[in-house]
């Protein structure tokens, strides 16, 4: 890691797999909802009445209780901004496991931080008992993806629960980027009240399909996210996706019918791992990390000059051997393992 994010490139027209996103896109009714914004929409700052009560109503939760954002990213980047304030111990330190995703680390180091990481156990369980005993004078901020990325492995809810009491006051940053295809959520389960040091982070852009508009929320104690709130650009939402955002969350059939699909495709990519000898973990997100052995950078070249672009994380820490491969419609899916059983036959032995 060299401390900024190296985006994954895929040329264009290919089968996109490797950033988890949508591959269906959002759903008609958030199209034709963009496209109807007008020559005054684009000229006047937007209006957030309307984002704030749909996301309030989806998820049942007041809205003294949220804080929209840029995409989820600037809400671990505000987030952990917020954390920082406190430089009372000298350099403020994040806690979080490896492998993860990335922007902990990013957004850690950016802020003039520390990033502190513990390996996952056996299985690539999460290391509980380390998370709360490695909490010090000089933690800031403990952050936990459920399902985890990029193993997709779902987390105990009542682990994370545990793990914010034995770390209070310490701020618990729970990602929740790919809990719609879960549908455990801390969110249904706990009051902020009970639990002030938690923030739980969502994203529009896995499984709503809109990576590209750009649209996050945290969630958490009014007094937890008033610094929050205070770091967060007034107008950091754009029109678009003020616009895209109650309709998307509206759309609750497009989501059924997407999530299906990314069950099917898991199922499918499941089969054809088992079929090549491949290592697959048990994913309750839209993606799969999958253990193919050897030559795992070979494969994940072999697919692009076929137009399959997945994601090597061989090279992670704990993830020898390793490609995280997207799971979303099941046309894609099979167009992936039609790419990898062909490309595997000619693989170097
Ligand atoms: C994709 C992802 C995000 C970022 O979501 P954006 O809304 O696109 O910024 C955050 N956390 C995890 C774990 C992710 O995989």
């Amino acid at each position: 890691m060299t401390g900024e994010y190296d985006r994954p490139r895929a040329a264009r027209g290919g089968v996109r797999l490797h950033l988890n996103e949508n591959t269906a896109g959002c759903s008609p009714a958030v199209l034709r909802a963009l496209r109807s914004v007008t020559e005054r929409d684009a000229a006047f700052y937007p209006d957030y009445d309307e984002a704030y009560a749909a996301v309030a109503r989806a998820f049942d939760v007041p809205e003294d209780q949220i804080v929209l954002t840029n995409g989820l990213d600037e809400g671990i980047l505000t987030a952990t901004a917020a954390a920082f304030r406190d430089r009372g111990n000298g350099v403020p330190e994040g806690l979080g496991v490896f492998p993860a995703f990335d922007m902990y680390e990013v957004c850690t180091e950016a802020l003039g931080g520390r990033m502190v990481m513990l390996p996952l156990g056996p299985d690539y369980s999460y290391p509980w008992n380390a998370l709360g005993s490695g909490v010090n004078e000089r933690t800031r901020i403990v952050y936990v993806t459920n399902p985890h990325n990029p193993t997709g492995h779902a987390l105990a809810l009542d682990d994370i629960v545990a793990l914010s009491r034995a770390i209070t006051p310490v701020m618990l940053f729970v990602d929740e980027a790919y809990a719609d295809f879960t549908g455990e959520t801390l969110l249904a389960r706990e009051t902020f009240a009970e639990l002030p040091n938690i923030v739980v982070g969502r994203t529009f852009a896995k499984a709503h399909g809109l990576a590209g508009v750009r649209v996050g929320a945290l969630f958490g104690h009014p007094e937890t996210l008033a610094p929050i709130r205070r770091i967060v650009l007034p107008y950091t939402l754009n029109i678009f996706a003020t616009v895209a955002l109650p309709v998307a969350l509206a759309d609750r059939e497009y989501r059924d019918w997407y999530a299906a699909q990314v069950i099917e495709s898991k199922r499918m990519l499941r089969e054809a791992c088992a079929r090549l000898g491949f290592g697959v973990s048990r994913s309750a997100a839209n993606f799969v990390l999958v253990n193919v052995g050897d030559h795992a950078r070979w494969l994940v070249e072999a697919l692009a000059a076929r137009q399959v672009f997945v994601r090597d994380r061989s090279s992670d820490p704990g993830c020898a051997g390793c490609i995280r491969m997207t799971t979303g419609l099941v046309s894609d899916t099979e167009r992936l393992v039609a790419a990898m059983e062909e490309a595997w036959c000619g693989a170097p032995r």
